[in-house]
């Protein structure tokens, strides 16, 4: 199968357009990266490149593997007005998953007296686990306020501030969402789960800056060597595992409906202009609103353990970014504007300077993009280009990527030891689960530094810092 590919130059791969293929498919990576990745990659990736609808190409980020349907770091545009397709699969169960990077305004010699009393706070103050409930409890119908405000719900109710939301994508809420196309179970799921950071691959991680790569970016972001920042990687919990569930029967129903071919089960969908497609991006937008005030609550919690046990921290939000989405985008094709359904699954939006979404002063330099590593290794924060928004809509890769399922983690690892062997190089990890802790051995990840390269030479975002681990709640 990978015969297939050729080689449009050192970091662009691309699969021919062939046979039920609408588009070409193409994959950012190195020659490791692609020598190394799952093959269910290209045959995902060419699966959803058949797909009515879609736009220039099908792409893989540099961090792609198998995923359902649409490979995770999986990205693809389809237009309305040409019968383009929204899919369950193209966004992924967990919604609107993504990263939140905090300034805290302290440097590594000021926290690291404070740093095992910091993360056993966080620990206790924050609830972590598969179905971990939080101190608010909200009756359904305030619940839907949740999912039609956001952030900005969040920050209504006192969980941060105004300018928090200038620091979020969409400003902290996703146009378009109504809760009438949420069910009531996905609800009932929900309803003690804002504010919680859920399990396995959800964490909350104190890092240090270890080394600039873009002084002027860095700059604007606020960051330099000897910053302390917190990460915290969570989405829309139960609630939006069971939209995802609820409308994979819609589309399922619906691709049958209207005679589109589906290659894999995941890959349902429905054209965008029609009474399914609309509400599964309706119901998709509340799943958004709902990470997104999740995460507001999560920073609220943070600053009050901060006020806690450092008080002189100013804990300011550097940026929010999401990794599972469907949003509507305007996007250049054949020199004309168009506006596009654009999925990114397990990819980070990656805009570069000039867009309308942006608030200043990201107007000016691009987006912040913020990539998980693992709990033993580096993560990174990069910046968006123009040159990405020619090459993949504006999107980079999410994390490391899995190199080994969670299923073959768990029979090579246990938790404890990796706990222990990660507490011997200094970094500490308060976990929910053992049975997390193993799924999440670093070495089930691919090499990150090597997938934050690839997505830097391929022009898809510039490397801004790099920064490394000294404390991680596991959920
Ligand atoms: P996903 O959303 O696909 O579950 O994970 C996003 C990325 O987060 C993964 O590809 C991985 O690189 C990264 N990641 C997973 N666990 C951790 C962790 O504990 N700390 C950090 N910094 N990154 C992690
Ligand atoms: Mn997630
Ligand atoms: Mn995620």
């Amino acid at each position: 199968d990978t015969k297939r590919l050729n080689r449009i130059n050192e970091y662009i791969w691309e699969i021919l357009k062939t046979e039920p293929m609408r588009v070409p498919a193409r994959i950012f990576a190195s020659t490791d990266l692609i020598q190394d990745m799952d093959d269910k990659v290209f045959e995902q990736i060419s699966n959803v490149a058949a797909l009515p609808g879609i736009v220039k190409a099908a792409l893989a980020m540099p961090d792609a593997h198998w995923g359902y349907g649409f490979p995770i770091g999986g990205v693809a545009a389809f237009d309305p007005d040409d019968g383009g397709i929204i899919s369950v699969g193209g966004v992924g169960y967990d919604i609107s998953c993504g990263v939140r990077t905090l300034l805290t305004g302290l440097t590594i010699e000021e926290i690291r007296p404070h740093i095992e009393t910091l993360i056993d706070s966080l620990f206790e103050h924050i609830p972590a686990g598969v179905g971990s409930e939080g101190k608010i409890k909200l009756s359904p119908e305030k619940l839907d306020e949740v999912l039609e405000g956001g952030a900005v719900w969040a920050v209504e109710k006192g969980y941060g501030t105004k300018e928090d939301l200038n620091h979020i994508e969409e400003r902290g809420r996703l146009d378009g969402a109504d809760p009438s196309c949420v069910s009531d179970t996905a609800k009932k799921r929900q309803y003690r789960q804002i504010g919680t950071l859920g399990s396995g691959n959800h964490y909350l991680e104190i890092q240090e800056v270890e080394t600039i790569f873009d002084r002027k970016a860095a700059e604007v972001f606020g960051i330099s060597e000897g910053d302390v920042v917190i990460s915290i990687h969570c989405g829309s919990r139960a609630l939006g595992h069971q939209i995802g569930t609820d409308y994979i029967q819609i589309l399922g129903a619906a691709s049958k409906k209207y005679n589109i071919p589906i290659k894999e089960r995941e890959l349902v969908c429905a054209p965008i202009k029609s009474p399914e497609g609309e509400r599964y991006y309706k119901a998709m937008a509340c799943g958004v609103n709902c990470a997104l005030a999740n995460r507001q609550v999560l920073t609220h919690l943070v600053r009050e353990v901060f006020e806690n046990i450092l008080p002189n921290a100013e804990i300011k939000i550097l940026y929010d970014v999401s990794h599972n989405t469907c949003k509507i985008e305007e996007h250049e094709v054949g020199g004309e504007l168009k506006r596009l359904y654009v999925h990114r699954k397990g990819a980070t939006r990656a805009f570069g300077p000039g867009r309308k979404e942006l608030a200043e002063p990201f107007r000016k330099i691009g987006q912040p993009v913020i990539i998980g590593g693992t709990m033993g290794t580096y993560s990174y924060i990069l910046v968006g280009t123009e040159q990405g928004e020619a090459l993949a809509w504006g999107s980079a890769c999410h994390g490391a990527g899995r190199s080994m399922s969670r299923r073959q983690a768990l029979k090579r690892w246990k938790g404890k030891k990796i706990i222990s062997t990660l507490a011997h190089r200094g970094i500490l990890v308060r976990a929910a689960s053992y049975r997390g802790a193993a799924e999440e051995a670093p070495e089930a990840y691919k090499d990150v530094t090597r997938v934050v390269d690839a997505t830097h030479y391929a022009g898809l975002a510039r490397k801004v810092a790099r920064v490394k681990p000294l404390a991680v709640v596991k959920g």
